[in-house]
């Protein structure tokens, strides 16, 4: 690789993406406009070789720069569905859960459970028995969860593999939303309360407890805060060794950001890994400590630039003296990150890849909120009704958190790669809508 190649995480568009002979966006050699036009929009399109350009980021910057043990796990929810989590497991990536759910998935797909671990602040006592009875790792996030699992892991005769997750004490600058590592956050045990969760769990056989676990937050560009992160969880690994607890894994969490506009600069891939183990290395070194497993577990960074969304364009408002709006097919229920954070996003024209600029619109989605805007103020060449408007950077957080807000069906999604396209999510219909509604005898039409 050469010295000077962007890291996925660096790049707007997916690796593959080009312009073919009719001016067209390409994407892992298909054609956008013949993609939506055989599966309709709006469409997730997600480039297969970006997503596993990324996976071997992380893989190959853990082999060359930590002399330890190592595991990068999938964050799932950044977009869970068995055809993303396949890939990644196929790059030999574990997998983070958080949620009965996303526990199922990876179970469907026969993931190896020592390859699973379980997050999440609030896992109720059947996510806990589910987790128990695959026998994958359960990161415990509070007291009440360690008190859960006793009685548990007893009914279910086994000793659960359980890490600690803790509040680092790291500011970061991200939003505040997506700030997980200060003191005042809703995850895990604060620092002071360690001592008493090691002396407690020295009298607990039934919960073995391997490692530690910290999270700062997501969308960070700073390489500091992780640097920091790494002394802090050597700390409390050497106090829990000293406590006599066998740990052996220690888990630095994800959150490197991604590109989604010009002015986002995110370190690559393999410069924040660097940062990681070099900093547990340092810090282990300097006290004596056996090197620890690092675990580390992107979501983001992994998905966010292999997927498109592909819409089609319709009306035009023009307001005079004011803006320009142009509407596409879908919005908020398949993208929420803009109504949700203020995300902004870029875009092409699939249909006029190479069409100069021409004018600056705000591009609106389909629901009922005024909020609803995908685009605000970018530039876009001429268009009409029908052009296909591509959103790029949309492989994270997107379909995970879509919604069927205004009872729009949730888009399908395609694997792209060599020129072929796999279904990997289909899409839904107005029947499947229904579904899940029951409709009391009393109410019914006589
Ligand atoms: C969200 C989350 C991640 C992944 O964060 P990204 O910013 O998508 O890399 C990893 N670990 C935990 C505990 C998380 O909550």
């Amino acid at each position: 690789m050469l010295a000077t190649e962007l890291a996925p995480n660096q790049q707007i568009l997916p690796l593959t993406a080009g312009t073919n002979g009719q001016g067209h966006l390409e994407i892992g050699g298909c054609d956008v406009v013949e993609l939506v036009r055989q599966w309709g929009s709006p469409l997730y399109i997600l480039d297969e070789t970006t997503l596993r350009t990324a996976c071997r980021h992380y893989r190959e910057g853990l082999r060359q720069d930590y002399p330890g043990d190592a595991q990068v796990i999938y964050a799932t929810k950044a977009w869970c569905c068995l055809g993303v989590l396949a890939v990644v497991v196929s790059e030999g990536l574990g997998l983070d859960v958080v949620s009965g759910g996303e526990l199922t998935t990876a179970m469907r797909l026969g993931v190896a459970p020592e390859l699973v671990y379980f997050h999440g602040n609030n896992k109720s006592p059947a996510e806990l028995a589910l987790a128990l009875d695959y026998g994958c790792r359960v990161v415990v996030d509070n007291w009440y969860e360690l008190q859960t699992l006793v009685p548990l892991a007893q009914a279910a005769n086994c000793t659960a593999k359980i890490m600690l997750r803790f509040t680092p004490g790291i500011e970061c600058h991200t939003h505040e939303y997506i700030r997980t590592g200060h003191l005042d956050s809703k995850f895990g045990f604060d620092p002071q309360q360690l001592a008493a969760v090691f002396t407690w769990l020295r009298e607990r056989p039934q919960l073995e407890c391997i490692g530690l676990h910290a999270h700062i937050g997501s969308q960070i560009f700073a390489l500091e805060p992780h640097r920091d992160l790494t002394e802090v969880l050597v700390e409390t690994y050497a106090q829990g060794l000293q406590a006599g607890l066998p740990l052996r894994e220690v888990n630095v969490g994800g959150g490197l950001g991604i590109r989604y506009t010009e002015a986002d600069q995110p370190p690559a891939i393999r410069d924040w890994v660097r940062v990681v183990s070099q900093g547990l290395t340092h810090h282990c070194q300097q006290r004596g400590l056996p090197l620890p497993k690092l675990i580390c577990e992107p979501g983001r960074s992994l998905v966010g630039a292999a997927c498109v969304t592909a819409y089609t364009m319709g009306g035009r408002k023009e307001i005079p003296g004011g803006r320009t709006y142009i509407s596409v097919d879908g919005g908020m229920s398949d993208n929420p990150r803009p109504i949700t954070y203020q995300a902004q996003y870029q875009a092409v024209v699939a249909n006029r890849v190479a069409a100069p600029l021409a004018e600056t619109v705000t591009v609106a989605g389909k629901h009922c909120e005024s909020g609803d805007i995908l685009l605000k103020d970018i530039a876009l060449p001429v268009t009409q009704p029908g052009d296909i408007l591509v959103v790029l950077a949309t492989g994270a957080y997107n379909y995970s958190m879509a919604s069927n807000y205004n009872r729009i069906p949730r888009p399908a999604a395609i694997l792209v790669q060599g020129g072929a396209a796999s279904l990997i999510i289909k899409r839904e219909t107005w029947e499947d809508l229904l579904r899940q509604d029951c409709l009391p005898e009393r109410l019914m039409a006589p």
